[in-house]
């Protein structure tokens, strides 16, 4: 887990040492005097570690690293569970426009979730006459959001970015069922050790299959659902799920048992429907 970049860095303590070592980010050129001297200052430009068990769980993260406060002062936070009868059906909004192309990805086990990111900036959708370009894709299990107050067996999560830099993420609610055939590509390189080291996928993806042909959507504004919690996040949580087999989420569920943020307070926010 150690990478040869941080070995090197014989300097570090070696206390500090074992806490980066669990969090799968960048360590920091780390300064041990400087450390001493200023203990009240943050910890480091490195995200302190989280994780969805025990210490570092949800309910700790706004705890863990000042940069997290948003995680409990947040007043828009994401996952919701939404409610049907509360969504307001909006003539103003229609469906999310996906334009994807097979495209070569990588794939990478962040500690948190499985990421797959894309080598290219060509698949966009567009909300509202807005595109954004998809940045990467990854997985929680169960679902994040509930609807009715149900989870779904897992949830895709889609990460798209503006020209503006406004982050849209679409939402695939995913239930057992039939076999993705297209998700084996990535399932038969899936890292089930954490690593810095991202793992290229032979030949193209087509996101497309990892999408219901329905598109029909909720909408509301929300937050990122990990670490630092960053609100301002447009969220488009697909109506419609889409099956993957009993041994398709297995083999993610061996490597992350759980990964999901519980449900936030909606707050005086409305989720509306696409039309
Ligand atoms: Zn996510």
């Amino acid at each position: 887990m150690t990478s040869s970049k941080q070995a090197s860095r014989i300097l570090v303590p070696l206390l500090a040492l074992t806490v980066m070592a669990g969090c799968g980010n960048n360590a920091q050129n780390n300064n041990a005097d400087e450390a001493v001297k200023a203990p009240a200052a943050p910890v480091s430009a490195h995200q302190a570690h989280w994780s969805y068990e025990g210490d570092t769980s949800p309910e700790h993260w706004a705890e863990l690293d000042e940069l997290f406060t948003a995680c409990s002062t947040g007043t828009s936070q994401s996952p919701v569970n939404i409610v049907q009868t509360q969504v307001k059906e909006d003539e103003a909004l229609s469906p999310v426009q996906v334009k994807y192309s097979p495209s070569p990805v990588s794939i990478l086990n962040n500690g948190h979730t499985i990421q797959v990111n894309l080598q290219n900036q060509d698949n966009t959708i567009i909300l509202e006459g807005t595109a954004y370009v998809l940045q990467q894709f990854h997985f929680h299990l169960p679902s994040e959001h509930e609807v009715d107050g149900k989870h779904a067996a897992m949830e895709l999560h889609l990460v798209h970015k503006s020209d503006d830099g406004v982050l849209a993420v679409v939402g695939v609610l995913i239930t057992k069922g039939a076999d993705n055939s297209e998700l084996n590509k990535l399932w038969s390189v899936l890292p089930s050790k954490e690593s810095e080291q991202e793992t290229a996928v032979e030949g193209t993806f087509d996101i497309n299959k990892l999408l219901p042909a329905d598109l029909h959507s909720f909408r509301y504004q929300g937050s990122l659902t990990t670490p630092p919690c960053t609100e301002g996040v447009q969220w488009i949580v697909l109506e419609n799920p889409v099956q993957w087999s009993e041994a398709q989420i297995s083999a993610f569920g061996d490597i992350f048992p759980h990964d999901n943020r519980p449900v936030q307070h909606l707050g005086t926010r409305e989720i509306a429907a696409d039309q």
